[in-house]
This record gives structure tokens, C-alpha cells and sequence, in this order.
């Protein structure tokens, strides 16, 4: 546990720890404190925003379904992951590991036309995989959170119109999640079955998975880079790299909707099968991409979008009650604008203060202490992992400080 695959502990589950913003529950799950639940909420947030721009109508499925819907797809005793229980009644119950079955069997009971296609629904829930072992830390959990999107078309080159908006809003994703080595990679479908599907993968020496890359911008997984790591585009010998599998996309063609009788009325009175896509990505696994990327060993370093507080305000009082007094003020100030702040007032060494700050990794922080009062500013310094603080101011006038901090917020968000 919390081990890359050479037994080291990595260091973004160790800063997770370290930081608080998790405890594990069981071997594979994990209980996210508010700190960690803070930063889960913001990548859902932003997850949220690019699935709604590209169509996707957000749903909720139960974690629960019965054995029958899986067993109609003829996955139940093809899944090895998938956690089987009985009810006291007797019924055959499944945690659901993917949500396809479930799916499929909720737009029956919607999909009547042609006239209805195309269309994409999308939740973000928590999953269940019986992995016989879970290994490296938040990267493969046997309980997690994943937004799953599936899409529905009349046609296989409509599905792939939408395959490739998929695939550009899942860049702006990981891009405002200020994840910056991420690339898509052809992936084999395996459980999942269809033809084409694809994994984003952050280049990380902890990667557990094996990806090639090539100049020319292909890139592949191990199953499907084919022998000897030669490009199929340009032939040139691609660049072996490892991978932390953040998300995944799939054209499924029409297995599931054949399979579980899911038709529509074409314009001519004839029923059809919908071909779908499917499209995740792992909320927990997000964070720990986030942490594994850019932690340093004083903590993490989040970016303005993801950051558990935006500004964190260190009162370094010093028996000065004046300074805890400004503080406070400043903070609620701030709390007003809707501003996301957190105040360290406590009676502690500005060592422990700034240690603790940096585990919290608000983007902006400001420090108040006797010396910056007689002199009417407040201190300002950055922690971010996608954009140069360099040039921004390093002091605030108190009186202004609300004003102030919005607008370096402002230049420290847009994406
Ligand atoms: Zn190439």
C-alpha cells in the first residue's frame, strides 16, 4: 500500500497523508477529509463545466443494481472486478465497477425516436472494483469516483463527430486541472469491448501503466502499440514512457444496446441499435495525478481552480492584538466577496504556520504580522503549478485588500 510498483511509497500519497487530506478507510479506500474533499469538489466542479459544453445532461445512478442487468449483457461472469452480493431475500445483487448495463437500462425506458439522437448523459459516482490487490496509494483504489458519460447515435461516424469533441473537452479538463503532461494514447478496449478507444495518461515515472510515444504526436498503450514500439503513422521507434491513466474514452458500437435490446424507430418505422460511447475519468485519481505532478516536498501545489482556499491568511500576531483584530477583519472581508479563505489565528510559531500553509497550498498567500501593520500592507506570496507569480505584486495596501485579492485571482484563473 501506498507503494509504486518498486515498493517505494510515491510522494503524492505521502503529501496526501501528510496534509491530511486523506485516511485510509480500507485497503483501497479512502475517507477524504474537508481539506481533500475541498479539492475533489473543485475538479468535479470543472469536470462539470466542459461535460455541460459538450451536450451532456447530467443523471445519477444508483452504486447497486441487480445481478439481471449484467447478466444480460453477459458480463456477469466475465468482469472479475465486479463485486457480487446476495439481498436477505435472496436476490443477486452487483456493485457496479462501470455503469454501461445500468445505463442502457435507463434510456430504454426514454428512447423512443430517431428524433431524440444524438444525445449524452453523464453522472459523476462512486464505483466499486474488486481488485484482488490495491497498490500505490489514491492511484488504483478498489472504491473511487469517476464521472462516466455515455453518449447515444444513429450512426457510427456521428458517434465519432462526438468522440472528437469528447476528446478536446477532456484536454480542457486536465489543462484547468493544471495538469500539464497529459496525453491521449490508443488504448484496446478490453472489458469494455467496441473498436477505437483512447487513455489520457499523465507521463509520470510512477505511472503503473507502460505507454509509447512518438514525436509525431501518436501515442499508444502497451496492448496496442504493436511490436518493437514502431509508429503506425510515420514509422518512426516511439519513446516508452510510464503513464498514470487519468481518463478514457470508447466507442462501443453497438454491443451493449444490441445486447440489451435497447432500439429506436428509424425515419422508415424499422428499429434500430443506438451506437454509444462511454468516456471517464477518475475523480480521486485526478487529485493524485495533480499531487504526483507537481507536489514538492513541502506539500502540494495546486492551481487557482483546484486549490482547497484560494487566499490563506497567516496571522503572525505575536502578543500584538491588533494583528489577530485585522485578520479577522481582513478575513471576513474576504469571506463577503465570496472569496474562498481560510485564517490561521492560532496561538502558534510562524514556523508551524507557514508549514501548515504550505500543505494547504491556498494559490495566495497573505501574511499580517506587527511589522506589516505600522506599515499598512499586507504580505503576499504564490503557490501554483500552472502560471508564473513572478511578476505579481508581493505586498497589498490593507485598506484595499479585498479589491486586491480579487483581481489577482482573476489573473491567476483564466483559462
Ligand atoms: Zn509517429
Amino acid at each position: 500500500m501506498f507503494a509504486d510498483a518498486a515498493g517505494a511509497a510515491t510522494l503524492g500519497t505521502k503529501i496526501a497523508l501528510r496534509g491530511g487530506y486523506i485516511h485510509q478507510t480500507f485497503q483501497g479506500g479512502y475517507t477524504y477529509s474537508p481539506l481533500g474533499c475541498r479539492v475533489l469538489r473543485n475538479i468535479e466542479r470543472i469536470i462539470r463545466e466542459e461535460i455541460n459544453a459538450i451536450d451532456g445532461q447530467e443523471i445519477l445512478m444508483p452504486v447497486v443494481s441487480g445481478a439481471d442487468l449484467w447478466i444480460q449483457s453477459g458480463r456477469y461472469d466475465t468482469v472479475d472486478v465486479l463485486a457480487k452480493f446476495k439481498g436477505r431475500g435472496g436476490a443477486d445483487y452487483v456493485l457496479n465497477p462501470t455503469h454501461e448495463e445500468v445505463v442502457v437500462d435507463f434510456i430504454k425506458s426514454v428512447l423512443e425516436t430517431y428524433r431524440q439522437l444524438p444525445f449524452a448523459v453523464y453522472q459523476i459516482q462512486t464505483k466499486f472494483r474488486d481488485e484482488l490487490r490495491a497498490r500505490a496509494g489514491l492511484i488504483r483504489t478498489r472504491e473511487f469516483i469517476m464521472k462516466d458519460a455515455y453518449s447515444f447515435h444513429v450512426s457510427q461516424q456521428d458517434l465519432e463527430k462526438y468522440y472528437a469533441r469528447a476528446l478536446d473537452a477532456y484536454y480542457k479538463i486536465f489543462k484547468r486541472c493544471g495538469l500539464k503532461k497529459v496525453v491521449h494514447v490508443l488504448a484496446s478496449s478490453g472489458d469494455m469491448g467496441g473498436s477505437i478507444a483512447h487513455e489520457f495518461q499523465l507521463i509520470s515515472e510512477i505511472g503503473e501503466d507502460t505507454v509509447y510515444i512518438c514525436d509525431c504526436g501518436f501515442g499508444a498503450n502497451k496492448d496496442s502499440a504493436g511490436r518493437g514500439g514502431i509508429c503506425p503513422k510515420c514509422g518512426a521507434k516511439m519513446r516508452k514512457e510510464r503513464g498514470i491513466e487519468v481518463g478514457n474514452i470508447f466507442q462501443l458500437g453497438d454491443k451493449y444496446s444490441k445486447s440489451m435490446g435497447l432500439t429506436y424507430a428509424a425515419p422508415d418505422g424499422a428499429r434500430k441499435h443506438p451506437v454509444m460511447g462511454c468516456y471517464g475519468i477518475g475523480i480521486g485519481r485526478t487529485l493524485a495525478a495533480i499531487l504526483e505532478e507537481s507536489a514538492d516536498d513541502n506539500g502540494p501545489v495546486w492551481n487557482m481552480e483546484t486549490a482547497p482556499f484560494a487566499a490563506h491568511i497567516v496571522a503572525l500576531a505575536d502578543k500584538d492584538v491588533r494583528v489577530n483584530d485585522m485578520a479577522e477583519k481582513i478575513y471576513a472581508d474576504l469571506q463577503a466577496m465570496g472569496i474562498e479563505t481560510i485564517l490561521d489565528n492560532r496561538d502558534a510559531r510562524a514556523g508551524e504556520k507557514f508549514a501548515d500553509a504550505d500543505l494547504i497550498a491556498a494559490p495566495i498567500r497573505l501574511i499580517l504580522s506587527p511589522k506589516n501593520l505600522d506599515a499598512g500592507v499586507i504580505e503576499a506570496k504564490y503557490r501554483l503549478n500552472d502560471r508564473d507569480a513572478s511578476q505579481m505584486k508581493s505586498s497589498f495596501a490593507i485598506d484595499n485588500c479585498g479589491r486586491e485579492v480579487n483581481n489577482a485571482i482573476k489573473l491567476l484563473k483564466g483559462h
